[in-house]
């Protein structure tokens, strides 16, 4: 039986075909980092070309970055931050101890950013700023109960106030695909209890993490109920949605070339992985 090495132990693998909404949503990032950075045209095309996107999703995120673009670029109510003294606070990645753990969370923010909810300047405060891309299924009220049930605001906000940022909440801008575009502003704000919460939850994984490789080695298949996302991720067909679905609870010794072909190393995209 063929035994390749799975890419680097530490940064995995990914599908070797990207979907289309990946493409989409990293040019339209690519295109915002651009323009908070003051990038030259040729560094953002370079940038575009080496990021081998497929030419509709680019099209499809060129089209979305300049709706936005249209929607903000003159309103005043936000602000991008200084991170520190040289850099502007779009892209940032950052790492966050956790008190009492010997894990950080690491991660890479969209943009740090004062937004003013009231009428006056006074009502402005700071925010973790997230850009996401939509279809044209998307509503407003859809987005709102994604975004209050994901607790991906629980990590940034977490991480913003451990390295002394005091972020009221996370606000996310939706661009949608409608024609015309839509834009929905919606922030999230979390509870201390729940971010305490969320911060020994995420202690507790990496615990359990390390607990199973020691245990289990990273070659073989975890014990794993497989009843809750993603695993129970299905789509109208019934196949699952699960990008690793191929290699689930398969050991490394199992796989084959052709299993192995449909995916590549995992290029970190945080260059603190490397
Ligand atoms: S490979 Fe996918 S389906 Fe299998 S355990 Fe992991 S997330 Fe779940």
């Amino acid at each position: 039986m063929y035994k390749a090495p799975l890419g680097d132990k530490k940064t995995g693998i990914s599908p070797a075909q990207r979907s289309f909404w990946l493409d989409r949503g990293s040019v339209f990032h690519l295109l915002m980092e651009a323009h908070n950075k003051g990038w030259s045209k040729e560094k953002t095309d370079a940038k575009l070309k080496e990021g081998q996107f497929d030419a509709k999703a680019t099209q499809n995120g060129q089209a979305l970055f300049a709706s936005f673009s249209q929607r903000y670029n003159c309103d005043k109510r936000f602000s991008i931050q200084q991170w520190n003294e040289s850099n502007i606070a779009s892209e940032i990645e950052f790492e966050a101890k956790i008190p009492g753990s010997p894990h950080s969370i690491i991660g890479k923010m969209d943009e740090l950013i004062s937004y003013c909810e009231g009428t006056t300047n006074s009502d402005a405060g700071l925010w973790v700023g997230d850009y996401k891309t939509a279809n044209a299924k998307a509503t407003e009220n859809k987005k709102r109960i994604e975004f209050e049930d994901s607790s991906q605001s629980d990590f940034y906000i977490n991480a913003m106030r451990l390295l002394g940022r005091p972020v009221k909440g996370m606000l996310y801008r939706v661009v949608t695909e409608h024609v015309p575009s839509q834009h929905y502003i919606i922030p999230i704000t979390r509870s201390e209890s729940r971010l305490d919460v969320a911060l020994l939850n995420i202690h507790q994984t990496c615990e359990m993490i390390e607990m199973m490789l020691s245990t289990f080695s990273a070659e073989k298949p975890w014990p794993h109920p497989g009843s809750s996302f993603p695993c129970n991720w299905r789509g109208i067909n019934g196949r699952s949605n699960c990008e690793f679905e191929t290699l689930c609870r398969r050991p490394s010794s199992e796989l084959t070339q052709a299993d192995l072909d449909q995916f590549v190393p995992n290029k970190p995209h945080l260059s603190l992985m490397e």
